[in-house]
C-alpha cells in the first residue's frame, strides 16, 4: 500500500500515521518528523530547514523534494509500502513524486485527505505537547500526561514544538490554504482522493481511514 495522509497541520496526520505502525505494520515517512530530527542532530540540512520551521514557512522545494527523494527510494521502504505524512505540501513536491513513483513503477494506490475547520486546529495546536523520545502526542486541555513534562508512555521528557506557537500557526494555515489545498485538488482529478472528516475521535477517523484502504 503507497498512501499520502494530507491535511492541514494539526488535523491528526501524525496520529493517524502512528496508528498505522503500530497496527497495521506500515511504514510511515513523515517529512517534518525528518526535519525535527535533522535539527536535533545539528546537520547542515537542519539548520537551513529551522530558518524556515521555527517561522511556520515551509521549507523550500528542492530542499524538501531532494530529502524525501532519497528516502522514498531506500530499498525497506519501497517493499513495504509507505505512508507518507506531511510530504507533498506544494504542486511541484506532489509533481516530483509522481516523476519519481513512476520511474519505479510504483504509483499510488490512495490520497487519504483529513480535514477539519481553522477553529478546531488552533484549539488543537495551541496545547500541544509531544514526546521528545518516542513520538506521543498529548494535549495540556484534551489529553494531558499524568505528570507534567514526562511522557506516560516511555518517560521520556516532553515539549512543546517552537512552531505551534500562535504567530506560527497563523502562518501554517494561510500555507496550508494557499500551497496543500491545491494539491488536495490535484490527486482529486487523478481520482485518487479518500476524504475523512477530521473532527472525530482518533479511534473513529483509523477505522474509516482502514475501511477506505482496506489495510
Ligand atoms: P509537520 O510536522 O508536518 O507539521 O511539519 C513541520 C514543519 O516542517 C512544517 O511547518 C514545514 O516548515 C516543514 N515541512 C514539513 N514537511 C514539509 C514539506 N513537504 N514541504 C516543506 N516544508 C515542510
Amino acid at each position: 500500500m503507497r498512501l499520502i495522509l494530507i491535511g492541514p497541520p494539526g488535523v491528526g496526520k501524525g496520529t493517524q500515521s502512528a496508528l498505522l505502525v503500530q497496527r497495521k505494520g506500515l511504514v510511515t515517512l513523515s517529512s517534518g518528523e525528518i526535519f525535527r530530527r535533522e535539527i536535533d542532530a545539528q546537520t547542515d540540512l537542519g539548520r537551513l530547514a529551522n530558518r524556515f520551521i521555527s517561522q511556520g514557512q515551509l521549507v523550500p522545494n528542492e530542499v524538501t523534494i531532494e530529502m524525501m527523494a532519497k528516502r522514498i527510494g531506500q530499498l525497506d521502504v519501497m517493499k513495504a509500502g509507505f505512508v507518507l505524512d506531511g510530504f507533498p505540501r506544494t504542486i511541484p513536491q506532489a509533481e516530483a513524486l509522481d516523476e519519481l513513483l513512476s520511474d519505479m513503477g510504483k504509483p499510488l494506490d490512495k490520497v487519504v485527505s483529513i480535514s477539519a475547520d481553522d477553529e478546531i486546529i488552533v484549539a488543537r495546536l495551541s496545547g500541544r505537547i509531544g514526546c521528545t523520545k518516542c513520538g506521543e502526542i498529548y494535549h495540556a486541555r484534551n489529553k494531558p500526561p499524568k505528570r507534567e513534562g514526562l511522557c506516560d508512555k516511555c518517560d521520556g521528557p516532553l515539549f512543546v514544538r517552537q512552531d505551534d506557537r500562535a504567530e506560527a500557526i497563523r502562518a501554517r494555515l494561510q500555507i496550508f490554504h494557499e500551497q496543500t489545498s491545491p494539491v488536495i485538488d490535484y490527486y482529486g482529478e487523478k481520482g485518487l482522493l479518500q476524504l475523512v472528516d477530521g473532527r472525530q475521535d482518533p479511534e473513529t477517523v483509523f477505522k474509516v481511514i482502514v475501511g477506505e484502504i482496506g489495510a
